[in-house]
């Protein structure tokens, strides 16, 4: 980062955290190629990030305002995981169609010593059960009718997570982590131009009045990038939240806008129950942690478990790969090739079978053989990658393996793939070499489609997350086994989150921090951009900007107009079903370089890296 921008951003820091004027001079700076898409949390802009170097501290998130707010605490001496507070109370406000207060999160954590895993995911209430989301007559809903309304909220656990994770690693008070968000809940801030064009596609969201008074004018418009948008009422949440912690939002008046705008909703309320507010509490959890080799160098990658299938599917994905000559094959004309994509996607179905098998709240549902490591054994693995023929056909059917001695009952039914959008990914590194990967949600774009109170008492101003419907719809499979991730009172749905940290395995030495947002997308989003890393020797932002891929349950997704026509031709000759359609990555990572540190953010959406 020039000086001069260090200066000012340091004044921001130590002086009045006026933050506001900050996202005018980083949009400018970057040329805004808008293509809205009409798919939840679709593509916004695609912009050729520089890429950033830096040498002791950064912050990546999903949008300026919010990048800055960290930066803002790592200067004033705070840790990451200070800076990832000021950040998410930030992106409430200038990203609520992707997480906020009202959502969850996982954070994976790395104190220089040891590596701690933060569930801050949404529970299902007390009172739902493995039919929320079946018709009277035993069928599963469509998934937005399950979406818009009270009956997909889950207990938001976001805010509860943070202040355990601070409690521990905290150096700035809890309090001065809200002066950003708060400033510009209170004077304003200009919507960015992907919050302009995720308005200008949504349909649900001007149904609830109290959003519609929010993001839309007198005429039913919604508000235009650059228009400044105020929100009293989430600054006076946030104010009471600084003051008094997250009991301010978990008990009392905002605990009770919270359940009367879910259980009051006129066509689709929930079950939502003060008791499941005040009883929530996160989860420290023990990382999920894999060693993965490149040549002579040995890594170790470290993510959430179960209930986020995130790190386990994406280790299964690169493990599996290794079994196969996937790693003879370098990039072709700057672009992973047919040849190698074929090896990923069948590597992929596999991993996505175990995963629709298996992977859910282990609270509720045990490993297989006891330990979730079973499905990342080598010898597992290999046996698994035997089917995948080089050369091509695809499979014909893959189904999850077994890994070892299955759990009462004897299996579960596999789950059906279901779509999901909507969440935002923050890296941070601190100055005592400390970082954080941190993937934040409220599910799809703008989440359940409930803003909490507006004008009734200043007790709202942020969005309901529809978490629920990471739950398996159907409780069993055909053959009437359950299906592991069904809805059970208190359980956590299953994730595709991937917060990611990687380490020397040798020395220990953090390398990699990163992450996206994409539903399930996730796992392939980050997969790519760590096997261009670790594999491609791709800085962060050239393997961010790789273009994307995917397989979800067979078919083959290419990121439209990124890949050469041959490519998907020659795919096609070896069985791939191949869709080409926009992939919408958040991907935000750092990492280790030659003489410091370099990062990069995804210019498929708005975010940026700030450090020094
Ligand atoms: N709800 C999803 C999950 O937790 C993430 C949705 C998204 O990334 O858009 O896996």
């Amino acid at each position: 980062m020039r000086k001069p921008r260090r200066q000012a951003l340091r004044r921001l820091a130590l002086g009045s955290l006026l933050l506001g004027a900050a996202w005018g001079a980083i949009a400018q700076a970057q040329s805004t190629a808008t293509a809205a898409s009409a798919q939840p949390e679709g593509a916004s802009k695609i912009v050729q990030n520089p890429g950033w170097h830096f040498q002791t501290q950064a912050v990546a998130a999903a949008n300026p305002l919010a990048t800055e707010a960290g930066y803002a605490m790592l200067a004033a001496g705070g840790s990451a995981v200070d800076a990832a507070i000021a950040v998410q109370m930030v992106l409430s406000l200038v990203e609520p169609q992707s997480s906020g207060i009202g959502g969850g999160a996982f954070l994976v954590h790395f104190d220089g010593n040891k590596v701690q895993a933060y569930d801050g995911r949404e529970t299902a209430p007390a009172q739902a059960g493995p039919d929320l989301f079946l018709h009277a007559d035993g069928t599963p809903m469509p998934m937005k009718q399950a979406t818009v309304g009270g009956r997909a909220v889950g207990v938001p656990g976001v805010l509860r997570m943070l202040a355990m994770a601070h409690a521990s690693h905290g150096k700035l008070p809890w309090a001065f982590l809200f002066a950003p968000a708060i400033r510009l809940a209170r004077d304003g801030f200009a919507i960015s131009p992907r919050l302009a064009a995720l308005l200008a596609t949504e349909t649900a969201l001007s149904k609830d009045p109290v959003a519609a008074a929010y993001f839309y004018d007198a005429h039913g418009r919604p508000w235009p990038a650059g228009h400044l948008l105020r929100n009293p009422d989430l600054a006076a949440v946030l104010q009471r939240i600084a003051s008094e912690g997250p009991d301010a939002m978990m008990t009392g008046e905002v605990a009770q806008a919270m359940v009367k705008t879910v259980r009051q909703h006129p066509s689709n309320p929930g079950l939502l129950q003060l008791s499941d507010l005040s009883n929530y509490r996160p989860v420290l959890r023990e990382p999920l942690c894999t060693h993965y080799a490149v040549a002579q160098k040995k890594y170790r990658l470290c993510g959430m478990p179960p209930p986020s299938s995130g790190m386990l599917t994406m280790a299964s994905i690169l493990k599996t790969l290794d079994f196969t000559p996937a790693a003879r094959l370098p990039l072709a004309g700057g672009q992973p090739s047919a040849d190698w994509l074929h090896l990923y996607s069948e590597a992929a179905r596999l991993a996505f079978a175990d995963r629709a098998a298996y992977v859910a709240d282990p609270a509720f549902t045990p490993a297989p053989a006891g330990d979730w490591l079973s499905l990342l054994q080598s010898d597992y693995l290999q046996k698994r990658a035997a089917a995948i023929a080089n050369q091509g056909p695809v499979m014909p059917q893959v189904q999850a393996g077994t890994p070892g001695a299955l759990p009462t009952p004897q299996s579960w039914a596999p789950m059906a793939e279901q779509t999901e959008h909507g969440t935002s990914h923050i890296s941070v590194l601190d100055r005592w070499g400390h970082a954080l990967a941190m993937t934040t949600t409220i599910e799809d774009a703008f989440g359940a489609r409930l803003m909490v109170n507006r004008g009734r008492g200043l007790v709202g101003g942020f969005l309901l997350n529809n978490q629920l419907t990471d739950f398996s719809f159907s409780p069993s499979g055909a053959d009437g086994k359950p299906v592991a991730n069904r809805v059970q009172p208190g359980k956590r749905p299953r994730s595709s989150m991937a917060p990611t940290l990687v380490f020397d395995a040798d020395s220990g030495a953090l390398q990699w921090t990163g992450g996206s947002p994409g539903g399930a997308f996730i796992i392939h989003f980050t997969a790519k951009t760590l096997y261009g890393a670790l594999r491609w020797g791709l800085s962060p932002q050239a393997a961010i900007d790789l273009p994307n891929f995917a397989n979800i349950e067979g078919t083959t997704f290419l990121e439209k107009d990124r890949f050469a026509p041959s490519t998907a031709t020659a795919l096609r000759a070896r069985g791939h079903q191949v869709l080409e359609i926009p992939l919408t990555s958040g991907l935000q990572v750092l990492a280790r370089e030659p003489g410091g540190w370099a990062g990069g953010a995804d210019g498929r959406r708005e975010g940026v890296v700030l450090g020094d």
